[in-house]
């Protein structure tokens, strides 16, 4: 039998259409310093129509296939690069967020990789573009600059050497028409956005979501037991936009209608509280250092966060003891989420299930919180030892994760006119992606992250999850920031170091942490090389970079 249904593509002109004039009314504010300056998406939908109808005077190409043009931004969290990520998927070119706290190589890379031939910046971040686009392969056309500051599109001079065209993105707008014939019919497979790996580990590589994948990713977040987006909701994403595809949020405002408040460049934990209190969101995303900063601040007792109820963090592990310090101290749930630029952004969620007529109900319920979430319906997962072997998804037993699914990449973009790139270390030769996370799953799909396969650390034969040390040394009140690698040992192959940032006000002496450790975990786990830092070191997404900190350890450069 033949299924009756109609062949309809799920494309991202179809969610722009519907986001803007369905949910028209809803709005999208940007921190101007001390307010919200707001659109409605109405009006975004027509700004989004003058902005195809510019890049198409820019000679962007929307043909599917290696003549689709690539328009990249290097964009803080704003309307205008919203209007981006709407308009630039949704009119048939792929979008590429470029991040600008990449290191220069890496950015060059990305540019010449995906072959950008625009890139939209944000006029304060000019100054980046300026000394990379010479070192480039020559594919950039034209600079649109966008915002308004000393360095405006009239007032830059492009580097010498580089011979493309440099406009303002207003202004562009301004001479073009709203109405534009969206493309509702094309093929959902085809690619919408190209996000690069941060490259801690060589060179970015570069991950293309489809239409499709960015809307099936999109219809999930507005699941109940997700991300339970809607018209009731609104979101502060904190999360750059530049970070794996805006972490799907722009894309899931559209298709339920939930309001946006964009914080610009502004997230110092000041500034994060006062937006909490003048734009009274709903809901929040950013990794745990950010949470980390802003509890600091709210602890203070001078903001009114009373609006804020849910708040997703990912990214990296979140410790225990900080969804304790939100639900307390401030009424705040942190919804532990997990996910990589290779699942589309986040994937697991930890909302737990209704709780069993059972005495230890909230034990229960605790421990599946403090898990990194439940894996949807729509990925498939298996759990390998290092020969590749199945290990049992029974709560115990760790392995490494391994997934399938229409939202998972099946390999990397290989650079223009090149095939995709299926690494072995990174695809099973049967299609399965491999994760480089160990982790244990629950028969009900919760999973539990041990470590990355490269920062666990081997110690005389045992594993030592570095996870689990941080966790545990972050519930001590003393401490503000930990991160733990491994150091070369000649008897045990592999210790622990445990690098540490401390509240300022604090005089406890290290002799107090290691007794705190001994009581959370097994006593050979305790590190005996400590270190005490003024900050951990951040990647450019703003997670503790442990490659930095290795890098220090092999300068000497660690106290
Ligand atoms: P990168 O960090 O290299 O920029 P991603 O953002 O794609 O790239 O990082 C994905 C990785 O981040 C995962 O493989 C995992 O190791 C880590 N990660 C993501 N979310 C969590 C989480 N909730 N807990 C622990 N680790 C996480």
């Amino acid at each position: 039998m033949h299924s009756t249904m109609q062949h309809e593509q799920l494309t991202l002109a179809r969610l722009l259409c519907h986001g803007t004039t369905v949910h028209g009314r809803a709005n999208a504010g940007t921190w101007q310093g001390e307010r919200f300056e707001t659109l409605t998406y109405r009006e975004l939908g027509a700004r989004c129509g003058q902005l195809a109808h510019a890049l198409r005077t820019l000679g962007v190409r929307t043909d599917p296939g290696d003549e689709q043009s690539v328009v990249a931004t290097m964009m803080w969290n704003t309307h205008r690069h919203l209007e981006m990520f709407w308009t630039a998927p949704a009119m048939g070119a792929v979008l590429h967020p470029l991040n600008p706290k990449m290191g220069h190589t890496q950015l060059v890379h990305a540019i010449d990789d995906a072959a950008d031939e625009v890139i939209v910046v944000d006029a304060e971040l000019l100054h980046i573009l300026h000394r990379l686009l010479p070192l480039t392969a020559g594919t950039v056309r034209h600079i649109v600059v966008a915002g308004t500051s000393p360095h405006s599109a009239a007032g830059w001079q492009p580097p010498a050497g580089w011979s493309g065209e440099v406009h303002d993105y207003e202004e562009l707008l301004h001479r073009s028409d709203p109405g534009y014939a969206w493309d509702e019919e094309r093929d959902e497979h085809t690619a919408a956005v190209v996000c690069y790996t941060s490259g801690t580990t060589g060179a970015p590589k570069g991950v293309v979501y489809s239409h499709r994948s960015i809307y099936l990713h999109a219809l999930q977040m507005a699941a109940a037991d997700r991300y339970h987006l809607s018209a009731r909701e609104k979101l502060l994403p904190l999360a750059p936009m530049f970070h794996v595809n805006g972490w799907g949020l722009p894309h899931g405002a559209l298709l339920s209608g939930a309001g946006l408040l964009l914080p610009g460049r502004h997230v110092t934990a000041k500034a994060v509280a006062r937006m909490i209190e003048q734009g009274r969101p709903t809901l929040s995303a950013a990794v745990p250092t950010v949470w980390i900063s802003v509890l600091a601040e709210l602890d203070t007792g001078r903001y009114d966060v009373s609006s804020l109820r849910r708040v997703i963090v990912g990214g990296a592990a979140c410790p225990p003891s900080l969804l304790a310090a939100y639900r307390d101290r401030h009424s705040v749930q942190l919804l532990h989420a997990w996910g990589m630029t290779e699942t589309s952004s986040l994937a697991t969620l930890a909302v737990p299930p209704p709780p069993a007529d059972e005495a230890d109900a909230e034990e229960t319920e605790w421990q599946r919180r403090t898990t990194q979430g439940q894996l949807p319906a729509s990925i498939r997962y298996r759990l390998v030892d290092r020969e590749g072997r199945p290990v049992p998804c029974d709560g115990v037993s760790t392995g490494e994760l391994e997934l399938r699914g229409p939202c998972i990449t099946g390999s990397y973009h290989g650079g223009r006119g090149r095939d995709p790139q299926r690494p072995l270390d990174s695809f099973r030769s049967d299609g399965w992606m491999r994760t480089g996370d160990v982790v244990s799953i629950t028969p009900d799909g919760y999973l539990r992250l041990t470590d990355r396969t490269k920062d666990v650390i081997k110690s005389g034969g045992e594993f030592i999850s570095s996870v689990e040390l941080e966790n545990a040394l972050m519930s001590h009140q003393a401490v503000h920031e930990a991160a733990v690698i491994a150091v070369p040992d000649s008897h045990w192959g592999e210790r622990p170091l445990a690098v540490l940032a401390l509240h300022h006000s604090t005089r406890t002496p290290l002799e107090d942490l290691r007794d705190h450790l001994k009581e959370q975990v097994d006593g050979w786990k305790v590190p005996e090389r400590w270190a005490v830092v003024d900050t951990v070191p951040k990647t450019a997404v703003g997670k503790f970079d442990k490659q930095e900190l290795r890098d220090r350890l092999a300068r000497g450069a660690l106290p």
